[in-house]
């Protein structure tokens, strides 16, 4: 009898090839969440995917896996010879094991033959074991509705037997779909796109523009923390930390005020788009949100899209505000997101804002700028910080 955890995945619709790709990423991603523990072994075999460890882990064990993307529920379990009679004998163990540790008046069995050969039927081992069980614990009753305990032995070359069952988070294994640039500020939002992509398998690098000294290091000092909450579900995290300021500079000295702000957008798309060829990015990744500030408009939105060639993925473009706190709050960014510190975008905010720019518009005010210069010179004095589990690796 072994201590184990069991691993559900799976998304509907992963067939041949691409499960195996899935199935290969899973595993190695929860090798890594578990990799502290030096007694946890991931074992990919008979089809299941199962965690042991030594029993006083169990519970930071559960926290580690359930936060893989791709997990969609896992359960402490016992491994079990499959043996009608070492089942009855080990089930019974365990029943009593769990009545000590809570009040059980009501059981039900059931059984999941994964393994079609095993000589006996569903119902007769849901009997079999069933009977002894009752025989053994009472005044133990069985209840088939609505059972305060619910036993399910997996019938596999082995049994596993578990009595619970622990949601995840789900979605895809990190790093399954590629890699993606995010456009990381430090207001509520791209932490919360950020972790929406990863969910989906997108491994996050990530960019943050300033305008220092106009803003301050503690500015940046959160966006890095931002970055860290977020190594929780994703691994190491590096930040291109660019300044910008220049190039608001020359914006706003030759060109309309109005403009400024779809202009300086543009520049961060430029170089967003520059670094993610560079680091082998496959698309942008941005909090954007339709509706939510000027230049959040589908006018806005198609101008900076049309000064790049990547996709851009904005996971947050439906979202009401309350629903993007309510997810920032679960990922623990929303307290760091509204500390007060000065934003690139508002240290040269003009009066007034162009909602609904003209592309010929803003693409002549770009025509007025050395714009290959002005991106050369703030992508090379960048700085790069690499976070890992929560703390800054390395900067440089
Ligand atoms: P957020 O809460 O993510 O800052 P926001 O509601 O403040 O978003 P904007 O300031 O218009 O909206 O920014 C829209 C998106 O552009 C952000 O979600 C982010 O992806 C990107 N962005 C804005 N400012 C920066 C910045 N200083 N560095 C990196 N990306 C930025
Ligand atoms: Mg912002």
């Amino acid at each position: 009898m072994k201590e184990m955890l069991l691993v559900r995945y799976g998304e509907i619709g992963l067939k041949g090839k691409n499960i195996r790709s899935f199935e290969k990423k899973l595993v190695s991603n929860i090798r890594k969440a578990v990799a502290s523990f030096p007694d946890a072994v991931v074992l990919d075999k008979h089809g299941r995917v199962v965690v042991e460890y030594e029993p006083h882990n169990q519970d930071a064990i559960i926290e580690a896996v359930t936060n893989v993307f791709g997990v969609v529920s896992v359960s402490p379990a016992v491994r079990m010879d499959r043996d009608i009679e070492n089942l009855k004998v080990e089930c019974l163990k365990l029943m009593q094991r769990l009545m000590e540790e809570q009040d059980i008046k009501t059981f039900k069995v059931e059984t999941r033959r994964a393994d079609k050969s095993y000589p006996l039927k569903t119902p007769e081992i849901n009997q079999i074991v069933g009977a002894h069980l009752y025989k053994n614990l009472q005044p133990i009753k069985v209840d088939v509705n609505n059972p305060d305990i619910m036993l399910t032995m997996e019938i596999r070359n082995v049994a596993y037997v578990f009595s619970k069952k622990i949601p995840a988070l789900g979605g895809m294994p990190y790093g399954s779909a590629g890699k993606g640039m995010l456009l990381l500020s430090g207001g509520i939002d791209s932490p919360v796109a950020g972790y929406l992509m990863a969910k989906r398998g997108l491994e996050l690098e990530a960019v943050h523009f300033h305008s220092y000294p106009f803003t301050s290091e503690r500015a940046m000092e959160k966006v890095i923390d931002l970055a860290a909450k977020l190594t929780k579900y994703t691994g190491n995290i590096k930040i291109h930390s660019v300044n910008i300021l220049e190039i608001q500079k020359s914006i706003n000295e030759h060109c309309p005020s109005e403009e400024s702000t779809i202009l300086a957008r543009s520049f961060m798309m430029k170089i967003a788009e520059k670094l993610a060829l560079k680091y082998n990015c496959k698309g942008l990744v941005t909090g954007e949100n339709l509706g939510q500030v000027a230049s959040q408009t589908i006018e806005g939105m198609n101008a900076t899209n049309s000064m790049i060639e990547m996709p851009v993925f904005r996971p947050l473009i439906a979202y009401d505000k309350v629903e993007i706190i309510n997810l920032a709050k679960k990922l623990d960014t929303f307290e760091t997101s509204i500390l007060p510190f000065e934003d690139c975008c508002t240290v040269f905010l003009p009066d007034r804002v162009v909602t609904k720019p003209r592309l010929e518009k803003i693409q002549a005010s770009m025509d007025l700028l050395q714009v290959d210069e002005l991106i050369e010179a703030a992508i090379t004095s960048r700085d790069t910080i690499i976070i890992s589990k929560g703390e800054v690796l390395k900067r440089s």
